[in-house]
């Protein structure tokens, strides 16, 4: 098959491999990888009935001298873990999803984009509940399975803002599973996303759900600011997904780039005090925002066209670091090979 890579976006593109465990009775199988890409279930599995499942976002970079970078999986590890344990499902060991995700990414490696072209292969590890089931309970077994599929650039051609609305509705309550990264938070926010996109907005900014006044997440991406005078901020709260990507700008704001970085509330009320605004995760990078509409008030950032100089210079060393351009932090990059 030959693929456009300068002109991918973000669809599924079958690859040949994908990587397969069991658990039953106690323990994980070895794992495999296979050609099908589709998965046979009991019809009573809990996925299915309850949403018991949890799932990842990662990607897998090429470097200039042609070699394969991931960027922390060890953290998509330990989150994938808590999300699991959060909803009554069995670990995966740090050693088994770091092997998987290498076999994955080895098994598909003409599929991992050209350095030049941005793009990147994206990996999706899924944990779910399967077997026989009828009531509410933990699933007797467990399917945790890691397939990929190429993606582009988010933004071709620079970073460009693009404006969200707050939505009414929540996307998790307030001891919830929000802290989760769990598929019944998605249900929950199909329908306020389909709402922002039909007024084009590119999608709908959650507010912290028992006061609804403070900004949570950007869509499915976590939030951050620029203050005027120069301070990285970024909410903290129990029932938003702890993005790798915002711990990993945090750490670069304040090592890197200088500035004071800390996570604390952004009040809708107090917008007027940051110079930038921008949207982060895996799948976005960094989104810059360009404006919010909150009811009838339309509140811009830096610009509606074009990006702040901080989130510019945030956006080119993480991406540097990821595609192995710029110096790591220790720990942050392995090598597939
Ligand atoms: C996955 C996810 C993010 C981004 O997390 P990263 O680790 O940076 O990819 C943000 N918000 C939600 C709701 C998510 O599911």
């Amino acid at each position: 098959m030959e693929i456009d890579w300068d002109n991918l976006g973000f669809s599924y593109i079958k690859t040949p491999f994908r990587y397969v465990s069991r658990w039953k009775d106690g323990q994980w199988d070895e794992g495999t990888l296979s050609e099908d890409n589709t998965i046979t279930l009991h019809e009573g599995s809990s996925a299915l009935h309850y949403g018991q499942q949890c799932f990842e976002g990662m990607k897998a970079y090429r470097r200039k001298d042609g070699g394969i970078n991931l960027f922390r999986p060890d953290q998509n590890s330990q989150r994938l873990n808590k999300s699991a344990e959060r909803l009554l499902m069995p670990a995966i060991s740090e050693e088994k999803f770091i092997d998987a995700v290498k076999q994955v990414v080895k098994a598909n490696e003409a599929f991992v984009p050209p350095y030049e072209s941005g793009g990147t292969l994206y990996l999706r590890p899924l944990l779910i509940g399967v077997g026989e089931g009828i009531g509410v309970k933990a699933a007797p077994e467990y399917i945790f399975t890691i397939f990929c599929t190429p993606v582009g650039a988010y933004f071709k051609g620079g970073l460009t803002p693009t404006n969200f609305i707050v939505s009414e509705y929540d996307r998790a309550a307030p001891h919830g599973t929000g802290a989760a990264k769990v598929g019944g938070n998605y249900a929950a926010s199909l329908l306020p996303g389909n709402e922002a996109h039909k007024k084009n907005f590119s999608d709908c900014i959650y507010l912290d759900p028992a006061t609804h006044t403070k900004i949570e997440e950007v869509g499915s991406a976590n939030f951050f600011g620029i203050t005027k005078d120069g301070k990285f901020i970024t909410p903290y709260s129990p029932s938003i997904l702890p993005s790798i990507t915002k711990y990993s700008l945090l750490y670069i704001a304040k090592e890197r780039l200088g500035l004071e970085a800390e996570e604390s509330d952004v009040r809708l009320d107090e917008l007027d005090k940051f110079a930038e605004a921008g949207a982060c995760g895996t799948a976005a990078v960094i989104s810059p925002i360009g404006g919010i509409q909150n009811n009838d008030e339309f509140h811009v950032f830096f610009s509606e066209t074009e990006v702040g100089p901080v989130t510019q210079k945030l956006y080119k060393e993480l991406t540097g670091i990821q595609f192995g351009d710029v110096e790591a932090p220790e720990g942050w990059i392995v090598k597939v090979n």
